[in-house]
């Protein structure tokens, strides 16, 4: 919030809530809560992005880091609506991560190994996924898998595993952002997987993924854009309450204009993402868009908060502030769900065709 100047030229007192309450439980109650969310809010996704940002703001603290709305709920809800299992992570009651990389599939998805060979009831599972967000957390995790290495997308399918199976190993990673969430590898040695929880053909799980990857690379971006907005806030705050040479820092054009330039890059870039959700909404590709959006915004919300970070001078750059934690969590968001390079190329094929680039 913006206040009214202060009277004296004291730094202002900024109040975050204490880390040190922050338990494991209220993490997974708040994961919880986060997941059911953008199921109930789907109409309101950007309210929805900004808001989340302002909560997980609270809950990003040094020892805790950031919260994210990338989480396996949404993405089922959106590429597997049909599948009964939605129910259950629409009432919140079950926590699903997303596991579409591997330790050599990456930007070069089609390549995964992760192998389903068939049985007369559904599947056996053998390989290893990485980087999956929530994992540490999650009960199942959509898995995408191949019946035959050499069919590339073709060959791909997409189920839901249990996680907690004898059968499955997680090795969690030490991040420096999303900290609540968590990422691990997740290895399958012979996961049993009934054909019930088998979601869509054989051959459409890449397809799935792929046009799933519309909405949660927008959605991504105006996390980011949520988390940059924040920043600004505060450091508003900061800069009229901080004084030097005898004045309001605010004073100065060096720290206003940077100020005024982030505010037009994230108003400029909200107004992209709304535009794709606008094709979604009605019903138009938006490929392009939403690959404007996650290359883009991540780098602009970078920028943006590494501004406020130099406008709180010393005090901006520590561990006490949840400044650095924000551009940790946010820098992360430049590689989930895609890397720019990935993003410009899809740009590129749509503005040159497919067959230039
Ligand atoms: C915070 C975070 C959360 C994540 N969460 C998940 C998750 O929940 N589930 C999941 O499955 N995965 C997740 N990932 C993994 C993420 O999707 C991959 O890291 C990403 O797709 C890149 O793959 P890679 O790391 O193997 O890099 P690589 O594909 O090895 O790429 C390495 C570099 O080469 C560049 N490159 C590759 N190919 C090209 C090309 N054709 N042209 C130009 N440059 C190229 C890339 O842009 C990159 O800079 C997450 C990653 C992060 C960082």
């Amino acid at each position: 919030m913006v206040g009214a100047p202060p009277e004296t030229g004291s730094a202002p007192t900024i109040v975050y809530a204490d880390a040190s309450a922050i338990t494991a439980g209220a993490i997974h109650g708040a994961l919880r809560a986060l997941f059911m969310e953008p199921l109930l809010k789907h109409c309101w996704l950007h309210v929805f992005a900004e808001r989340h940002a302002e909560y997980i703001h609270n809950l990003a603290q040094r020892n805790v880091g950031t919260n994210s709305l990338d989480n396996g709920g949404h993405r089922i809800f959106c590429a597997f609506g049909y599948a009964a299992q939605v129910i259950e992570c629409a009432a919140g009651s079950s926590l699903v991560a997303f596991a579409l990389t591997e330790p050599g599939a990456g930007s070069d998805a089609a390549q995964i190994t992760c192998r389903a060979r068939r049985t007369e009831t559904g599947y056996v599972l053998t390989g290893e996924k990485t980087s999956v967000t929530t994992s540490p957390h999650a009960e199942a995790a959509i898995i995408l898998a191949t019946v035959d290495p050499s069919l590339a997308s073709r060959g791909t399918v997409a189920v839901l595993v249990d996680l907690n199976d004898p059968s499955v190993s997680l090795q969690r990673f030490r991040d420096p952002g999303f900290r609540p969430q968590g990422r691990a590898a997740v290895a399958f040695d012979g996961t049993y997987v009934p054909r019930s929880r088998q979601l869509g053909e054989v051959g459409e799980g890449f397809k799935q993924i792929m046009r799933e990857f519309e909405l949660s690379r927008t959605l991504l971006g105006l996390m980011c854009l949520g988390t940059a907005r924040r920043a600004i806030d505060m450091t508003i705050d900061w800069v009229k309450s901080r004084e030097a040479f005898g004045r309001p820092i605010s004073k100065f054009q060096g720290v206003s204009f940077p100020l005024a330039e982030h505010d037009t890059y994230l108003e400029a870039a909200r107004w992209l993402a709304y535009r794709s959700l606008g094709l979604r909404d009605a019903g138009q590709s938006h490929n392009r868009e939403a690959a404007m959006c996650k290359w883009w915004m991540p780098q602009i919300a970078c920028q943006a908060i590494n501004d406020c970070i130099i406008l709180h001078g010393h005090t901006g750059w520590s561990e006490e502030m949840p400044l650095m934690q924000m551009q940790k969590d946010v820098s992360g968001l430049q590689i989930g769900d895609g890397t720019p390079q990935i993003q410009k190329l899809v740009i590129a094929r749509s503005l040159l065709g497919r067959e230039w680039v």
